[in-house]
């Protein structure tokens, strides 16, 4: 039986699917790469509000992991570690296929750094938060009308985090600082910020 639910802990929202992992015949699950990687084709981007939450929770180290990771592309205000992308394989493909209406098939040919062979090896607490709220076309159809309020609170939260990750952006900017400048004393601001806790909505499982 299919089931979703909704857990928030420590600031931090997660959607809890039960099929996940078992959908090698959707279309965002296809992976013409040999990596059985669900929706894993996403390249972990970690915004300022990602970082706080994950400071928050005594994880300040995994940031620095991140700093120091070969993949990552550090920029002002954001970490975004890159996965694996066979552009080869994606360009025969497109040359021999025609487009799919709605969906990028790049990503058929991308995984995530932190898939491993039992899915996300990555505390949900440590995830940007893209990663935690995404559900694919047939989760959202099997949901039926009880999905609406998984999607409002999808979006109250996504508005929350871009509030206050401006509002972080600004703290540095106001203290002549980024995370290329100086991460180490950005983290520090970034820690010490005033964020008000997200207020989340009751679901009710599905
Ligand atoms: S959201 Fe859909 S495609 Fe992604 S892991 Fe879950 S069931 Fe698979
Ligand atoms: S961080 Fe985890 S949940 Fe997010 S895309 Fe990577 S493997 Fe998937």
């Amino acid at each position: 039986m299919f089931t979703l639910s909704y857990e928030f802990k420590n600031n931090i929202p997660v959607f809890h699917c039960n099929i996940c992992g078992h959908c090698n015949n959707f279309i965002e699950s296809t992976s013409h790469i040999n990596v059985n990687r669900g929706c894993c084709w996403y390249f972990p981007k970690y915004t300022l509000m990602d970082i706080k939450n994950i400071i928050n929770v005594g994880k300040i180290d995994f940031i620095y992991s991140l700093l120091k990771n070969t993949k990552a592309a550090i920029s002002q205000y954001f970490i975004q570690v890159h996965g694996f992308y066979d552009k080869n394989k994606y360009n025969t493909y497109n040359e021999n296929n025609l487009p799919i209406s709605n969906f990028d098939s790049k990503l058929f040919f991308k995984s995530c750094p932190f898939i491993g062979e039992s899915g996300c090896t990555i505390n949900f607490q440590l995830r940007p938060h893209p990663c935690n709220l995404y559900l694919c076309r047939e989760v959202i159809k099997e949901s039926g009308d009880l999905y609406k309020n998984y999607s409002l609170e999808r979006k109250d939260y996504y508005s929350y985090c871009n509030y206050f990750n401006e509002s972080l952006k600004y703290d540095l900017i106001d203290n002549n600082t980024d995370l290329l400048q100086d991460a180490s004393k950005s983290l520090n601001i970034i820690e010490k910020a005033d964020v008000p806790t997200y207020d989340p909505m009751e679901l009710n499982k599905i």
